[in-house]
């Protein structure tokens, strides 16, 4: 198959390198009132366009005792094209659960430290087939469509913004301040899950609070899967010389130090031109591989066969594509990698693995002392550590009560149980719900497929993991989907009742109109 991208340029050697521009600046805005009033219209466009293409009436039973229909924990992108997904369907009595506050929306104001995002901008995604819900109308109506045609990649701070005028424009549900620390199994048959969540603004202000839901849709990010990545020598640190990309890191305080990044992806990069434009002194950058990587795989599978139905290939097919792409190693942005090398103390070092770290409490300047495998010494007063995440569901302290009955590959197909890291993703539904282990017991294999992972453990079983730009409209049409059939199954017999017991009469009178009597005759020649 040939991929052609409208991204793409020449390569970087063709182009003249005073044209470069080594940072994205963020588009100049039109005026304020020019740009609120036109998000404001398009809001309202959105939603008309919404009506039109929307359901006409309501079709799920409200659940008893004001538990939810569908709870969605985290309100990223993923948790909010969720919940909008769900309203397409007419599926009411949906909840978000999100531990930050309101003006901070997933990642993308936090620990995502690039200037802009590396999907394509031109995908679909979580606009679900409302035009004016695509981040290019926003972008036009905030900047202008001349500006949308010279943007190449969408600047990070407004896909946050876009995001903030989305969740406003769906009218997503969303509990801020609400931190859910576990999930309970429901307690009687066919019976509700409960939600215990940490809910408050300060820690002062902490109450416990409890929620009540038939499904749940686990939209937890990046570290949904499992947790961060830290080598066990970094681990071994102490935590005031050390930090993983997504920790919340102080740069102000590492100004003229000299800092170690260890990983050259995406993360490693800016989280290096972060520091040093916050002042640091020095970052070296450790890198394993001889080269940095160069491919990106992701722009391959952003085809509707691949998003939508990698899922319909056999569990062969699926372990095959998962065990090749798995090492495929995602490179940084071109951007990523010109901002870091735009700062004079920026240095990489390939070829360079850790044999051992060390804090070194003898007054020394620096507090860091690196051993790499080939015996070079390197100190350093501190250590990001671009080092990933791992997919292992017996970190994610919700799960905890479910794991012993959620299938894993490892435990559903032969090949996945020899100890490779792919095993411990969790064996996915048609639409990201977990299924339960073939050893488990009724009742756990009734609730388990009412849980849904929209996070990186969906890997090995739908390719991109849905809550990706990457895959996005394809997770979100699969799982809503699935809930909708759910819903229909289950509730058939009440349906059917109903249906036998309807009572709408279309015609009123047998007979000729009367006047004044009847409703109004339409005298349209087509009627
Ligand atoms: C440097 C960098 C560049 C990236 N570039 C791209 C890109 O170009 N395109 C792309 O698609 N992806 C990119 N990503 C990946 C990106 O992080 C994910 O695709 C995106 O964040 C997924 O959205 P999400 O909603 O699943 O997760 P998030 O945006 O992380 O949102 C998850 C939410 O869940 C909340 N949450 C977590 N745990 C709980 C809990 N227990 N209770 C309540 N709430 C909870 C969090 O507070 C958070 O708001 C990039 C990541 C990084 C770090």
């Amino acid at each position: 198959m040939t991929t052609s991208l409208d991204n793409s340029s020449g390569s970087a050697a063709e182009e003249p390198a005073a044209e470069q521009p080594l940072s994205i600046a963020r588009p100049e805005p039109r005026s304020a009132e020019e740009s609120q009033a036109a998000l404001r219209e398009l809001a309202q466009q959105a939603r008309r366009e919404m009506d039109v293409l929307g359901h006409n009436h309501d079709w799920v039973p409200e659940q008893p005792d004001g538990a939810y229909n569908v709870l969605i924990i985290g309100a990223g992108q993923a948790g909010l094209g969720a919940a909008f997904a769900l309203q397409r369907h007419r599926i009411g009595g949906v909840k978000v659960l999100e531990a930050g506050p309101e003006s901070s929306i997933g990642c993308w104001d936090r620990y995502a430290r690039m200037h802009t995002l590396r999907s394509p901008k031109n995908m679909k995604g979580i606009e679900l087939d409302i035009p004016s819900l695509h981040t290019q109308r926003w972008f036009e109506a905030k900047y202008g469509p001349e500006a949308w045609a010279a943007t190449n990649l969408l600047p990070r701070l407004d896909w946050h913004d876009y995001l903030a005028w989305y969740r406003e424009t769906t009218g997503a549900d969303v509990d801020f301040h609400t931190w859910v620390s576990a999930v309970h199994a429901p307690t009687e048959p066919e019976g509700m899950f409960t939600v215990t969540a940490e809910q408050g603004a300060t820690e002062g202000q902490k109450t416990t609070v409890t929620y009540r839901a038939r499904r749940i849709i686990f939209a937890l990010g990046l570290i949904g899967g499992g947790s961060t990545f830290l080598p066990p020598a970094v681990k071994a640190l102490p935590d005031h010389v050390r930090a993983h990309t997504e920790d919340a890191i102080d740069f102000a305080a590492l100004k003229g130090k000299k800092i170690v990044v260890l990983g050259g992806g995406a993360s490693g990069f800016d989280n290096a031109s972060a520091a040093l434009e916050a002042g640091a002194g020095e970052v070296e950058m450790h890198v394993r591989r001889s080269e940095i990587p160069r491919q990106n795989s992701l722009r391959w599978m952003e085809f509707p066969g691949m998003q939508e139905h990698f899922y319909d290939l056999s569990d062969e097919q699926k372990w095959e594509f998962s065990l090749f792409n798995g090492g495929l190693p995602q490179p940084p942005t071109q951007a990523a990698v010109w901002r870091a090398y735009a700062q004079p103390n920026f240095h990489m070092k390939t070829d360079t693995r850790w044999a051992s770290a060390e804090y070194v409490e003898d007054g020394s300047a620096k507090p860091v002392r690196i051993t790499t495998q080939d015996g070079r010494v390197v100190e350093a007063d501190y250590v990001i550590s671009a080092t990933g995440y791992t997919v292992d569901l017996s970190l994610r302290p919700e799960l905890a009560e479910f794991l012993p009955d959620i299938a894993l590959w490892s435990d559903e197909f032969a090949p996945a149980a020899d100890g490779h890291p792919l095993g411990k993703c969790p064996y996915l539904g048609e639409g990201f719900q977990f299924q339960a282990k073939s050893g488990a017991d009724p009742e756990a294999q009734e609730y388990i497929p009412r849980l849904f992972h929209f996070s990186t453990g969906a890997r090995a079983s739908h390719a991109v993991a849905g809550n990706q730009l990457s895959g996005i409209y394809g997770g979100l049409t699969r799982m809503s989907r699935r809930i909708a059939k759910d819903i229909t199954r289950e509730n058939w017999p009440a349906m059917f009742e109903e249906f036998k017991a309807f009572d709408y009469e279309e015609v009123g009178s047998i007979g000729e109109h009367r006047p004044g009597v009847d409703v109004p005759y339409p005298q349209g020649p087509r009627y």
